[in-house]
């Protein structure tokens, strides 16, 4: 069994990062950002109460976070282990996580600021099917204009200039401590993230003592 926890600021590839975790190693990828993004694009009650919180770029609060993480641990869907992602964020989410769950090891994503804002600015969305480009590593043929339906590409409502700003500065002021709370008592390796993704997923299997990534 398999428990890993994975840390980094947006735009660091956590979401890549653990999918390709979870695809090779068999684990279920947990990340609280979807399960919220879900329940807005699907109109829930969740969905009502954390949109407007998701759109400004700020944390959903403890309750619910913790709610979603619970409801999906309890579901203990899976044989070989899970990656968690966007959880912890803060320092009571993380106490709230050491009381209540065993984990193997945390994996720290460390990128820079200014390679943030270069990357999560250059994410666009295909407003027709959803694909995501990225007019740094993944442009498309046309310009604004979708490869596979042709849709208008536009930035994720949470990808401005302002947002960023907002949520980078919640990054070291919350999440930063949970790295120090975790060191103190879990394996935490901490990865260079400037890196490709196939070189930041080799770096994690080395340090985590997992088979080698075969890109
Ligand atoms: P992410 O996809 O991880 O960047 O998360 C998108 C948004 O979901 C965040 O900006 C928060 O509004 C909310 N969110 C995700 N995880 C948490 C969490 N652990 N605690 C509070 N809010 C969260």
């Amino acid at each position: 069994m398999r428990k890993y926890v994975i840390v980094g600021v947006q735009g660091s590839g956590k979401g890549t990062q653990s999918l390709l975790l979870a695809r090779d190693l068999d684990l279920v990828h947990i990340s609280v950002g979807d399960v919220f993004r879900w329940h807005v694009q699907n109109r829930t009650k969740l969905g009502a109460l954390v949109r407007r919180t998701m759109a400004a770029g700020e944390l959903v609060g403890d309750d619910l976070a913790e709610r979603v993480v619970r409801e999906r641990l309890d579901q203990h869907d899976w044989n070989h282990g899970f990656v968690i992602d966007g959880f912890p964020r803060n320092r009571r989410q993380a106490e709230f996580f050491l009381e209540s769950y065993d984990i193997d090891g945390v994996i720290h994503l460390d990128l820079p600021d200014a390679e943030v804002r270069r990357r999560v600015l250059a994410r666009r969305l295909c407003s027709g099917c959803g694909l995501d480009y990225n007019l740094i590593a993944h442009r498309p043929e046309r310009e604004g204009r979708c490869d596979v339906c042709g849709g208008e590409l536009v930035s994720r409502e949470d990808d401005s200039e302002e947002v960023l700003a907002e949520r980078l500065r919640l990054h070291h002021e919350k999440t930063d401590p949970v790295l120090e709370l975790f060191r103190g008592k879990e394996f935490v390796v901490t990865v260079d993230a400037r890196a490709g993704v196939d070189q930041v997923q080799q770096a994690i299997r080395e340090r985590l003592g997992l088979p080698p990534h075969r890109p």
